[in-house]
């Protein structure tokens, strides 16, 4: 099996900590063996490596490969799915979840000052209005917040404040959160990576699982290895394809950055001078922000399942020009995609395929916070504390027939249906 280094992302350029961690060799022996080395799994490994648990995390390529070190970079409070998942218990959202809606943010904040992890981590996050009724969504968010006594700064903009905030007219209104925020999330994956090594995790590169022999101890195989233990955890999210059990109830969607070259200081204090991740509301969403060194990274979806960067650049620069007319002169330098577990009911999947196998996948665009928080309650799962992985595998996933075979055209179709959703 091949195995893949970075793809040719800002973050993988601008990481500095490049991971060189030993591909798995010959039998060994572990409390708990975790499947895929992104935010899931190394969250997942990093709480029970502090508990004191054997832990030995195996990865088909380099830490945070997958989406974890591609993605927006965007600290998004909420859970995917939530709706969904207070309507199947008869509850309201807030009353369900409470806290655990920011939980993540928590975690990632005490992780990074704890181990000092360096990722660039800024608060600020501005939700923006297109029409009316994401207004609406808006008001009856910040009523929410403001009645949970949210700890931090939240109001309510006008077209005219968003407009002087963000340097376009083309929204209507916004939400301001700083409690939200944005990171360099390859850094901090790598960074948690080392965290968990320190506490005594043992992780595996370049190891791609080619099986899991399921018993009373499972035994997961790579070419060249296997990790015997009693428990095990897969979070290889979309770009898993082993366990026949996990076909199926999720799609892959693709979602595509931009990065351009570094902007002039009078052209960042024109369009994001205050240095807040953006996001619109859409299913098929543009979100941005700055880097760390003053880029645009811009990101989106577009109907397209390659990686040419050629391609993307131009698809993305139309919809980056269409707020910001203002770069038309400013160069791309990077440019690339990664895939997104989307479950049909959007509900975080947390669940087993046998007594001590678990599995923790798709999150959809919110899976920095809820990844941090899932590692969490995985943990506590492997630990046998049920109460919070039960709130969400009790709401079963759909599976959709046939999803695996015609996956791209599903894909496809879905995306329009929400492009229309989107425009009505
Ligand atoms: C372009 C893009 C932009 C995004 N923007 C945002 C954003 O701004 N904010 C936000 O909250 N979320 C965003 N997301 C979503 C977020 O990145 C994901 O929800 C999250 O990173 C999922 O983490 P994960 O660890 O579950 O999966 P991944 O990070 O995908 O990691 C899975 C890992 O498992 C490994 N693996 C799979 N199978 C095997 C195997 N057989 N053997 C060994 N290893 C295996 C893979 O190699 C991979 O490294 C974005 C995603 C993308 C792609």
């Amino acid at each position: 099996m091949q195995t893949q280094s970075h793809t040719n992302s800002y973050y993988a350029a601008s990481v500095g900590d490049k991971t060189d961690f030993a591909p798995l060799r010959g039998e060994q022996r572990a409390d708990i063996c975790v499947i895929g080395a992104g935010f899931t799994g190394i969250s997942t490994a990093l709480h029970l490596a502090e508990r004191g648990y054997n832990v030995h995390v195996i990865e088909s390529n380099r830490v945070g490969w997958g989406a974890s070190g591609r993605n927006g970079g965007q600290m998004i409070g909420g859970i995917a799915g939530e709706n969904h998942v207070a309507k199947h218990y008869g509850k309201d959202v807030e009353d369900l979840f409470g806290d655990l809606r920011w939980a993540g943010h928590d975690i990632i904040r005490k992780r990074v000052q704890q181990y000092g992890i360096q990722c660039d981590l800024k608060s600020g996050y501005l939700d923006v209005a297109i029409k009316q009724r994401h207004l609406r969504d808006i008001e009856a968010n910040y009523e929410r917040l403001a009645n949970a006594d949210f700890p931090h700064e939240i109001r309510v903009l006008s077209k005219n404040e968003t407009s002087e905030l963000i340097g376009t007219d083309v929204y209507i209104g916004s939400f301001l959160n700083m409690g939200n925020g944005h990171l360099h999330p390859l850094k901090l994956c790598v960074g948690e990576a080392r965290a968990a090594v320190l506490e005594g995790a043992t992780i595996y590169e370049q190891s791609p699982v080619i099986d899991i022999e399921h018993g009373r101890k499972v035994r997961v195989v790579t070419e060249k290895g296997a990790v015997t233990a009693d428990t095990v955890v897969i979070a290889g999210n979309a770009y898993h394809a082993l366990e026949r059990k996990l076909r199926g109830i999720m799609f892959p969607v693709k979602s595509f950055i931009i990065a351009t070259e570094r902007l002039s200081k009078s052209i960042v204090n024109r369009i994001n001078p205050q240095d807040l991740a953006i996001c619109d509301p859409n299913f098929v969403l543009k979100y941005y922000r700055l880097s760390a060194d003053k880029r645009l990274l811009f990101g989106g979806r577009i109907n397209y399942f390659g990686e040419d960067p050629e391609f993307i650049k131009r698809k993305l620069r139309q919809k980056m020009l269409s707020i910001y007319p203002v770069l038309e002169s400013v160069g791309i330098d990077y440019a690339w995609g990664g895939t997104i577990g989307v479950p049909i009911t959007r509900v975080p999947q947390l669940g087993r395929v046998a007594s001590n196998v678990f599995y923790c996948q798709g999150y959809s665009g919110h899976g920095v916070n809820v990844t941090h928080l899932a590692g969490q309650i995985m943990a506590d799962a492997v630990a046998g504390t049920m109460e919070q992985f039960d709130l969400f595998a009790n709401v079963k996933p759909f599976s959709v027939p046939g999803a695996q075979r015609f996956q791209k055209p599903m894909v496809a179709l879905g995306i329009l249906y929400y492009q229309i959703k989107d425009r009505l």
